[in-house]
């Protein structure tokens, strides 16, 4: 069996935003996609997201399996910020997935992005988000649905490039054929609940497509936060003799809207929290 990714992306700023701080990979060549959602003042979000993919990608290719490639990601992201203090403090979370082509998938996750699989129209999430409402729903102290009311909830409590080394969650899923997998940040997540995340994938078989329509919905609730869906179909293909799986379709980023050169906005206190325990 040989099996090939289509992938769909799309990333926006949101409604309420003045910049875009989130970031995605698709790199066909080496079967690795990843969403990062990055944080801290000034450009430092933007700077620690992209940073961290390079950081991820050009580990991967030196043969670092997808957990050591991420705590690479996190040194390269510290290491920036401690160099530069316009980039103190900076961080951005990292969910990465590194696809072979018989369907087997290594996912690297740390911070409050999440993956999910779509399978026979069933939507599993299939990552823990390490934040503070997360905490408190393990702790019986909320409910998963006061969770996704709680203003507490974009309080995270683990993420890159905070410190030097990272916990770097590994996730093992074995893909079949008409799977798809969702890699999103939580302006997603954050807008859109997961039957109606469920329902929008389910009816919509264009990964292109499903990824600007789920956007489109998350703008559509209110957009506080900048949105990030990357759309990963697992397609079947009979043996062509040997071609590479993975050179397939080209997925180009749709939807990508920069940020508008906005006047200087009143700073707005960040939502995120870095309670790590020492
Ligand atoms: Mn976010």
């Amino acid at each position: 069996m040989s099996l090939r990714l289509q992938v769909g992306a799309a990333t926006d700023v949101g409604q309420v935003r003045d910049h875009n701080e989130d970031d995605y990979l698709v790199d066909h060549d080496l079967g690795l996609i990843a969403v990062a959602d990055g944080m801290g003042g000034h450009r430092g979000g933007e700077v620690a997201s992209s940073a961290a993919l390079e950081a991820l990608r050009i580990a991967f290719v030196a043969g670092a399996p997808i957990d050591e490639a991420v705590v690479v990601a996190n040194d390269a992201v510290y290491d920036q910020s401690v160099a530069d203090p316009n980039l103190r403090g900076m961080g951005t979370t990292l969910t990465a997935g590194a696809f072979d082509d018989e369907g087997h998938v290594v996912l690297g996750h740390v911070g409050d992005s999440r993956a999910y699989l779509l399978r026979a129209g069933g939507l599993e999430r299939v990552t823990t988000d390490h934040s503070l409402v997360e905490e408190l729903i393990q702790a019986g102290e909320l409910t998963p649905d006061e969770a996704e009311r709680d203003p507490r909830r974009s309080m995270i409590t683990r993420a890159l490039g905070l410190e030097p080394g990272v916990l770097v969650d590994v996730i093992e899923l074995d893909l079949e054929d008409g799977d798809r997998l969702l890699l999103c940040s939580d302006g997603l997540t954050t807008m859109i609940g997961e039957p109606e995340l469920a329902e929008r994938l389910h009816a919509e078989p264009d990964p292109a497509s499903v990824a600007v329509e789920l956007v489109d919905a998350a703008n559509a609730a209110g957009g506080l936060d900048n949105i990030t869906v990357v759309v990963i179909d697992v397609v079947d293909v009979v043996d062509d003799g040997g071609a590479d799986a993975r050179a397939t379709v080209p997925s180009e980023p749709v939807a990508r809207n920069v940020a508008p050169a906005a006047p200087a906005a009143p700073e707005e206190p960040k939502r995120r929290w870095f309670g790590l325990r020492r």
